[in-house]
């Protein structure tokens, strides 16, 4: 197993993207100071899942991406890939070859991938347990580590020959039972507890399941003289089914000649309707009519009323002409006999006016207030 290539793309100062292969044997970069070179293992202990800034010689995550210069803008994020020659499966992978890419944004998404399928970053880890590759590994020793080593802690210099000596994969797997024992002696206390707790117990609970097992002695009693009661009362019920079922095709019967009795009066009812609806009809041309003939009938009698006014008034008009008729033919019967008796007078005078006139003419003065008298008559 051997580190194939890497591929750098916006992390640090690795604005384009480059890939590097190495081959069999000892491969060295060499450049100035400061062009670079430090990165090339900043990238590799990124990719392999590195979480301290401080080992990465920045002051936060972000400072991995491109940062930009005074011709070049600044990246959106970070990339790098390194490919492991895995024919000799050293990895516990069942590929020959396995690629390990990590991606970070400025938004801080970031992801890792396993020969392009996304995984979590303990999946790396255990990927590269005991290879000397991984995080804490001897296979990526910066400037000034060897010193750091040398004079370090017994403990930390331990860290790294566990690693070379292939037992992390199982000091790891010893924490992880050795924390898996620790809670489950916690699980145990708790289960001494509740174990003290429930003996207090029982006592009372043995009284419990006795009457809980007389409960169900009586209960499986009480279910068998349920069954028989069922039993006698299923045949009671057949019996009365059979009698019932002669009834139920006479009242079927019934039913049907009820239901076609309904229908003819459903039949009946709904030409009544109809009729109803014509008579309806009829009885408002009707009302109508009686109503024209009330309003004629109001006009004529209120003809009626000025003609009989008009009647009496004539009739009135007529007594009363007959009455003055007859005054006035009284009084032309008075005058008539008046004229009669002065028609008599007056031969009675002529007469004796030609008695007087015989007499003389001295008699004239006499003659003329007669004549005056006649003229007034
Ligand atoms: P030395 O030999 O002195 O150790 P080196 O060749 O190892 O140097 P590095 O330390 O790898 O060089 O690279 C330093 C360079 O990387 C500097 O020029 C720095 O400006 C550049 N650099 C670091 N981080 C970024 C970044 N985020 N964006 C752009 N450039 C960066």
């Amino acid at each position: 197993m051997y580190l194939k290539s890497i591929e750098i793309h916006g992390f640090k100062s690795f604005a384009d993207k480059i890939k590097l292969d190495f081959k069999y044997g000892i491969t060295g970069i060499v450049g100035p100071n400061g062009s670079g070179k430090s990165n090339v293992s900043d990238a590799v202990r990124w990719v392999l899942g590195e979480q301290s800034a401080r080992q990465l010689r920045g002051a936060s995550m972000q400072d991995v991406i491109f940062a930009g210069t005074e011709i070049r803008k600044p990246m959106g994020y970070a990339y790098v890939t390194i490919t492991m020659d895995n024919t000799d499966h050293v990895l516990a992978a069942d590929y020959d070859e396995v690629s390990v890419t990590r991606r970070v944004y400025r938004s801080g998404e970031s992801d890792y991938l396993i020969n392009g399928n996304p995984v979590r970053l303990r999946d790396i880890n255990e990927l590269f347990y005991d290879t000397g590759i991984g995080q804490d590994g001897y296979s990526i020793i910066g400037q000034g580590r060897i010193d750091q080593i040398l004079s370090g802690k017994p403990e930390e210099r331990r860290e790294l020959f566990d690693e070379a000596c292939g037992i992390v994969k199982y000091r790891k797997r010893k924490d992880t039972a050795a924390k898996k024992l620790e809670s489950e002696k916690a699980n145990l206390l708790r289960l001494t507890d509740i174990l003290s707790e429930v003996e207090g117990r029982v006592g009372p609970l043995e009284k419990q399941a006795e009457n809980a097992k007389i409960y169900l002695e009586k209960k499986e009693e009480l279910k068998k003289l349920d069954i028989n009661i069922f039993l006698a009362e299923s045949e009671r019920y057949e019996s009365l089914l059979e009698e019932n079922a002669g009834k139920y095709d006479n009242l079927m019967n019934d039913i049907d000649g009820v239901q076609r009795e309904l229908n003819e009066s459903h039949q009946k009812y709904t030409e009544a309707g109809e009729k109803i609806e014509e008579l309806d009809i009829k009885i408002e041309d009707m009302r109508k009519e009686i109503s024209d003939t009330t309003l004629k009938r109001g006009q004529i009698d209120s003809q009626i009323r000025v003609l009989t006014e008009q009647i009496n008034s004539l009739t009135s008009s007529t007594n009363h002409f007959k009455k003055r008729s007859n005054e006035i033919q009284e009084s032309l019967d008075s005058h008539d006999k008046e004229l009669i008796k002065l028609n008599e007078n007056k031969a009675d005078i002529d007469k004796k006016i030609e008695e007087l006139s015989g007499k003389g003419s001295g008699k004239s003065e006499e003659l003329d207030a007669y004549d005056k008298k006649i003229e007034e008559a």
